[in-house]
């Protein structure tokens, strides 16, 4: 997913394109690093600190949904988003 995100932003010539890519990226970059510390959490049973990253990363994910839907919406309506290869 990540490796096809980043061939979007080289791919695409669109400067508000690419900062929506940018925000998604660092979207992702924060869950992926939460969820490890999540999974510290769990496993080295902090339950406190375990329950409060897991609303944390409930609100992430509201962000992350936000943020792939404005991506997708700008792509659709400006036609700046390079057809994807047949995987
Ligand atoms: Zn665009």
């Amino acid at each position: 997913m990540k490796s096809t995100l980043h061939l979007c932003i080289t791919m695409s010539s669109c400067p508000e394109y690419e900062r929506l890519a940018a925000a998604v990226d660092q979207i992702l970059k924060d869950l992926a690093e939460k969820t490890t510390l999540h999974l510290e959490l769990f496993r080295s049973k902090q339950h406190r600190k375990f329950m409060r990253l897991d609303k944390e990363l409930e609100l992430l994910v509201g962000e992350k949904e936000r943020a792939i839907g404005s991506l997708r919406q700008h792509a659709k309506e400006h036609q700046c988003q390079q057809p994807e290869k047949a995987a």
